[in-house]
């Protein structure tokens, strides 16, 4: 049921928090500033203070942000969005810079590339998105809010070291979201790289490479001597085409923030993977408990770009506040639209944190007495 703290009833009210508990005594209950009541117990004291009330329902809130429907003659191919996770020290890192700096998007060779948390490469004339964040972290945060921002995983087996347990629990997740894996067997530059020992070890976790008659894809690689990326990438294209990856590109813009921060300069900055519709230099938009007015679109080249389409990570300056990565954001049609989602959403927020406060404050009290 909705419940609400006598102290954020009393500040929507702007009336004292000692009145209405006198309130609430005549009721009959005996209540603390800190304490939760009903909707129904809220509405009955607004009223008796002479608030009008308008009970808004989340529905009416959320109302319409990601669930415009796409009638299938909207759809186009979209770039494949990739995450690479692995036991730490397997060479994500330098897998991700390895094919970073060989193959940055075409126009964009000689650019001074600044790390936006996402970068778009090409191979065979198609381009492929990989986010490029601590790939484990970014991953689990957004899955933990409901994003589905990845369509493919790579992971990453140094052939030295093997399966390990962060190998597994990448599995897990991953398998977990539905996503479907291509393994990199990386290191095979060292002597004592034995690639056929990671293929074993996956047998034990139900991924059946190509090679031993499988169909998940395994490509080994070097990051150190950037051998074999080439491969890797088209295993990503041809993954990416049985996965036959569409969106709308003319709708409004839907997507995962991928990184936040606020930056001394510009304000508050965000990474956005545009997942539905296209964003556009003016749009209002908002993501988690921020909103804001697209000033600027960036590239991770730092080119300002009018608009960003489908499986694009671009870097988005407007917000009035730094959304957090894993948010989820929408373009909204107005400012007032967009506020009022981002209030509903930060007092929502305030009231599970304080809900929280005082449950923890009740059972200290308990334990104490
Ligand atoms: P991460 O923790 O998974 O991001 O791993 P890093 O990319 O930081 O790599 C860990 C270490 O392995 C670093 O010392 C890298 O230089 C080294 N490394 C990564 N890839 C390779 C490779 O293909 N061959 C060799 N010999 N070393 C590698
Ligand atoms: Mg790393």
């Amino acid at each position: 049921p909705e419940t609400i703290t006598i102290q954020e009833l009393s500040n929507r009210m702007a009336e004292r928090g000692v009145d209405v508990i006198k309130l609430l005594m005549k009721q009959g209950q005996m209540l603390k500033i800190n304490d939760t009541i009903d909707a129904d117990m809220a509405q009955l004291i607004a009223e008796e203070l002479g608030h009008t009330v308008k009970r808004v329902a989340e529905s009416d809130v959320e109302e319409g942000l990601f669930r415009i429907g796409d009638e299938d003659g909207d759809l186009v191919s979209r770039p494949p969005v990739v995450t690479i996770m692995g036991h730490v020290d397997h060479g994500k890192t330098s897998l991700l810079d390895a094919i970073r700096s060989t193959k940055v998007a075409a126009g964009e060779a000689g650019g001074i590339t600044q790390h936006i948390g996402a970068y778009q490469v090409e191979s065979k004339g198609q381009k492929i998105t990989f986010i490029d964040t601590p790939g484990h972290e970014a991953f689990t945060a957004m899955r933990s809010r409901g994003a589905k921002a990845t369509d493919i995983v790579i992971l990453v087996v140094a052939a030295d070291d093997g399966v390990m347990p962060t190998t597994v629990e990448a599995i897990n997740h991953t398998r977990a979201a539905g996503v479907p894996i291509i393994v990199a067997i990386n290191k095979i530059d060292k002597p004592d790289a034995d690639p056929q020992r990671v293929r074993t070890a996956l047998l034990q976790h139900e991924i059946v490479v190509e090679s031993m008659g499988g169909d998940t894809l395994e490509v080994e690689v070097s990051a150190k001597q950037r051998l074999n990326l080439d491969k890797l990438l088209e295993a990503v294209l041809l993954q990416s085409e049985v996965l036959e990856l569409k969106a709308n590109p003319t709708r409004p813009a839907e997507g995962t923030v991928i990184e936040g921060k606020l930056d001394k300069g510009r304000g508050p900055v965000a990474t956005v993977l545009v997942q539905r519709g296209t964003l556009k230099v003016g749009d209002i938009l908002v993501a988690g408990g921020a909103w804001g007015r697209v000033r600027a679109l960036l590239t991770e080249s730092g080119d300002a770009v009018r608009d960003a389409g489908p499986s694009t990570p671009v870097e988005v300056l407007g917000f009035q506040e730094t959304p957090e990565a894993g948010d989820r954001f929408a373009v909204v049609e107005n400012e007032a639209r967009a506020r009022e989602v981002a209030d509903y959403r930060l007092r929502v927020k305030r009231e599970k944190a304080q809900a929280r406060g005082s449950a923890a404050r009740g059972s200290l009290a308990e334990m104490m007495s």
